[in-house]
């Protein structure tokens, strides 16, 4: 397997080798000096248990996408991959939200449709993967860029298989609700690093929060 080197866009922050042959199973007694805690970490978990610190966290902005760098460089890769492999043309259709904007969503939606079903449209604000910028709704030109239907594409089935070679995982994958807070969204895709992609890969395994052995996450705590 090719792991293209420079994916990430930065130098790696921990230790382990991506593609080692040996798969870096972590959790609590984790070895390495990941940092899934501080808001610019690439490793950091954003869920409804655990918002962002400070609640109002900005990332440092890639000139061109609305992506944090590490993330915008990670994007790049997978758009030119997925076109080498004629499954489609990538298209940004969601990444950094601040917290602003997240505000004005969630109280729109609190407004119009109550409490329940905001929370399903929109997350609370702080507690959102996309004000990291390490976020990516994506979809292909082919959609239009629209999300709906996107997992039906042979370019979804393609992202699902290969994009953790390039620092991203499908952070709501099917069935894992009770651990993410999250309904399947085959477009989301988070840059988490090559180390910890591959680890994941290798390890078979797809919940964040379970990789580091953080508790589920199903539901706001307040
Ligand atoms: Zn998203």
């Amino acid at each position: 397997m090719v792991i293209p080197a420079q994916a990430s866009g930065q130098a790696p922050i921990a230790t382990p080798t991506p593609g080692a042959s040996t798969p870096i199973v972590c959790g609590v007694n984790c070895p390495y000096p990941y940092d899934y805690d501080s808001a610019a970490s690439p490793q950091v978990v954003v869920n409804k248990a655990r918002p962002l610190n400070p609640l109002t966290y900005k990332p440092v902005l890639d000139k061109w996408l609305p992506l944090a760098v590490p993330a915008a460089s990670g994007y790049r890769a997978v758009k030119k991959a997925m076109a080498d492999a004629g499954v489609g043309t990538l298209c940004l259709n969601s990444g950094y939200r601040s917290f602003a904007t997240q505000t004005s969503t969630y109280n729109r939606d609190l407004s119009r449709y109550g409490k329940t079903v905001a929370e399903h449209l929109a997350a609370h604000p702080g507690y959102s993967e996309h004000q990291t910028g390490l976020a990516i709704d994506v979809s292909t030109t082919a959609l239009g860029c629209k999300i709906t239907n996107f997992g039906a594409t042979k370019a979804a089935n393609w992202l699902a298989a290969n994009v953790y070679k390039y620092g991203f995982i499908i952070r709501y994958p099917a069935g894992k609700t009770a651990y993410t807070g999250y309904q399947y969204e085959p477009w989301h895709i988070r840059f988490v690093g090559v180390d910890i992609s591959v680890a994941m890969h290798n390890a078979g395994e797809v919940v964040l929060e379970k990789f580091f052995g953080l508790p589920a996450a199903p539901s706001y705590t307040k």
